[in-house]
């Protein structure tokens, strides 16, 4: 359709192509017309394409002449502003901060002055067609103060404005934003159409990244960078070995990068231990490691030398540890630390 016209066009902005597993609920939120929301909550794992999703509505919504099925035509003055991201009746609002020449840096929060802007602007008329929409991605990013002066907007959204919320943890948000949208859970991927799209966006071995990430996507794709999965077979590796380990020395590794690189290295390594600790929970009792089938023959030799208890809390520690990972002063010691409990598992 459009998107096929838009590859052959050259010098025409990109702009992220359906989703095979999304196509459907996409196709359901741009039906909707005159009935669309004024404020919608995407909710699904994170990895998934949820913002994808949100920008591809945003799109279909501000298109001036959408195709039959009500998404975007992909090819007149509004689609276009869209995929060069200048469009005036739409907003994306992220954790991200962009200098003066665009470049972006991630930030742990939202914060209320991205809100407040994001206000006087749906106060503003709208510039084309009527229809002005806002992304919000992840909404759980929102500081409280963001939250509570986005809460106004929701109470009492200007005519023709409508918000959508983007939420991997929709816990996080607070019940008076959750009760006022109207939700929509976007569920995983079926394996099959997760591997084939990963296949067609250059991953060579879509099976593997697709387990790690827990059968997320996206996630997988940022995982299957060949730097990334050298370290995580790095700390597999040593983490298969438990008493010939050193926690201090695999810890290290996290200061192998930037300073400013050192949180996302944690975060990885955090995640990569939540993996394969579930595994040898379930190797435990019996079952077969999901995340981490590569490593199958050391997790089930593993398994049975570990006390259930003590790796059930354990591992619920490494989860607690994820969601505060915000602000983690020195990444390191928080890795030293971790990986010690690790190794006392098996003493
Ligand atoms: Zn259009």
């Amino acid at each position: 359709m459009s998107e096929a016209l838009q590859a052959v066009s050259p010098g025409r902005p990109q702009f992220p192509q359906a989703l095979p597993w999304l196509v459907a609920a996409e196709r359901e939120l741009v039906a909707a017309g005159a009935r669309f929301p004024q404020a919608l909550l995407i909710e699904g794992p994170a990895g998934i394409g949820k913002r994808v999703l949100a920008m591809r509505v945003a799109r279909a919504r501000l298109c001036e002449s959408p195709c039959a099925d009500g998404t975007a035509c992909g090819r007149c003055a509004s689609c276009g502003y869209v995929a060069a991201g200048q469009h005036p009746d739409l907003r994306l609002v992220e954790p991200v901060l962009y200098d003066e020449e665009g470049n972006a840096t991630p930030q742990d929060l939202i914060k209320i002055e991205a809100i407040r802007q994001l206000t006087e602007w749906s106060q503003v008329t709208s510039h084309r067609r009527g229809a002005k929409i806002a992304v919000i991605a992840p909404a759980e990013a929102m500081h409280y103060a963001a939250a509570n002066a986005l809460l106004k907007t929701l109470e009492e959204p200007p005519a023709g404005t409508s918000l959508l919320l983007v939420a991997h943890q929709p816990g996080r948000l607070p019940a008076t934003i959750r009760s006022r949208c109207v939700r929509r859970v976007v569920p995983l991927p079926a394996d099959d159409l997760a591997r084939t799209w990963l296949a067609a966006q250059g991953v060579l071995e879509p099976d593997s990244v697709l387990a790690q990430a827990g059968g997320a996507p996206f996630l997988a794709r940022h995982l299957a960078d060949p730097a990334r999965q050298a370290e995580r077979a790095e700390w597999l590796r040593r983490l298969a070995a438990p008493q010939r380990f050193d926690p201090v020395a695999l810890a290290a590794r996290i200061e192998l990068v930037a300073k400013d690189e050192r949180r996302e290295r944690l975060g990885a390594a955090l995640d990569g231990l939540i993996g394969w600790t579930a595994d040898l929970a379930r190797v435990a009792a019996g079952g077969s490691p999901t995340r981490n089938p590569d490593f199958a023959s050391a997790l089930t030799e593993l398994g049975p030398r570990v006390a259930r208890l003590s790796l059930l809390r354990y591992h619920r520690a490494l989860l607690r540890q994820r969601a505060l990972l915000q602000h983690p002063l020195q990444p390191r010691l928080v890795a030293e630390a971790l990986l010690i409990d690790y190794r006392a598992l098996f003493d």
